[in-house]
């Protein structure tokens, strides 16, 4: 590993209770499963304080960050604030969901640099948040946010959902009309996607729910983006909007494919020329701790046409698109031009609203041709 790393990842592998949705790796939070992973990734810590970073971001996701104990999450920070080197302008983000965080915590939080706080609403709807699993009411999110607030944070995050069974475009507008009119700095927009082994798979599957129509779902998208615009939280990727100032810099390192360490069960990682992962069991990652090795797992090696295809996938998710060498690929993104679907400025490419959309199709199209031909594989 030669680069090095500018950006710490650090997954919290507790939930009080999965919710409907989710795939992401967690287990059920309890003592005994927090003390083996706290003494885990302080080893893994020390261990990763030798790799070569200078860390401008660190964001602690999950699973859960704040369903640790005051004790636990003090830990946890101490230990990388000691083992770990940052650069002067340090953005430092935690996750916490309003079902698990007190004020407390908060100031534990905050007196450790924790500088940016991500709340994971999903919705403003006591109903939405039933059907999707939350253990959060709407008051206690408005609460949870308000506590925030007056704790002296300013860069806070809110994660919002549509595309839920059941959601309108106006209880889904409703939800937008709460969060501006809290005054968040910067709001997630997110697609209910359906994922394998989640609860909503099998609901779908078996035809006790279903999705809401998709010409509904593209009104949700165009009417939230347009909302959210009007109200000064610029769109900075297809799903983030931000005042301006508050865009996710550890985010923004993930889309420029700037070098990422991830530490915990199930994190990824990035060094610049391959792409890896710890293991997604918490008894697993322990178990190699224990021997002082990192419990690192290849994913792939990033070779000129892996890179190509990160870096299109990755760059035209943003508003300052990706700038392309290729004029094979330039020529296939002509015709989608046509179609209004994106913009071709010299070199650099974005996608309209109406190419977000489909941006899944467009990346698919894309792959496939780098994929297949001679010409860009070379670029
Ligand atoms: S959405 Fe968040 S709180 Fe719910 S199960 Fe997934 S990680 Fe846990």
């Amino acid at each position: 590993m030669s680069s090095y790393f500018s950006s710490l990842y650090v997954h919290i592998p507790f939930c009080m209770k999965k919710c409907r949705y989710c795939s992401f790796y967690s287990v059920k939070w309890s003592e005994e499963a927090e003390q083996v992973f706290i003494k885990s990734i302080l080893r893994e810590m020390e261990l990763c304080s030798e790799l070569p970073h200078l860390f401008e971001t660190i964001y602690v996701g999950g699973g859960t960050p704040s369903s640790m104990s005051p004790k636990t999450l003090e830990r946890l920070l101490n230990s990388l604030l000691t083992n770990f080197r940052f650069a002067r302008e340090l953005e430092f983000s935690i996750e916490i969901n309003p079902a698990t965080v007190d004020l407390e915590k908060i100031n534990i939080m905050r007196d450790f640099g924790i500088n940016r706080i991500s709340i994971g609403v999903q919705s403003f709807n006591d109903e939405e948040l039933r059907f999707l699993g939350r253990l959060h009411s709407s008051k206690s999110a408005i609460d949870t946010i308000e506590l925030v607030m007056r704790s002296g944070f300013e860069n806070i995050s809110i994660d919002l959902m549509y595309a839920i069974p059941f959601q309108t475009v106006e209880s889904w507008m409703n939800s937008l009309r709460m969060a501006t009119s809290l005054k968040i700095s910067h709001v997630s927009i997110y697609e209910l996607t359906l994922e394998e082994n989640t609860l909503l798979f099998k609901d779908i599957y078996s035809g006790k729910v279903s999705l809401p129509h998709e010409k509904d779902i593209v009104q949700m998208y165009l009417s939230g983006t347009e909302f959210l615009q009007s109200k000064e939280l610029i769109k900075y990727e297809i799903s983030n909007f931000a005042k301006k100032g508050f865009e996710c810099r550890h985010n923004n390192n993930y889309w420029q494919r700037k070098p990422y360490l991830g530490i915990g069960p199930s994190a990824h990682s990035f060094n610049g020329k391959e792409r890896f992962h710890n293991p997604s069991d918490l008894l697993k990652y322990s178990a190699i701790l224990k021997y002082n090795s990192l419990p690192h797992i290849l994913d792939y090696r990033v070779d000129e046409k892996e890179s190509l295809k990160e870096r299109l996938f990755l760059g035209l998710r943003t508003k300052d698109g990706v700038v392309l060498d290729s004029e094979c690929l330039l020529n296939l993104f002509r015709a989608f031009e046509e179609e209004n679907l994106l913009k071709i400025v010299g070199k650099r490419v974005f996608l309209t609203d109406k190419g977000m959309i489909i941006s899944n199709e467009l990346f698919a199209e894309a792959l496939l041709h780098i994929e297949n031909c001679p010409v860009c594989r070379q670029e």
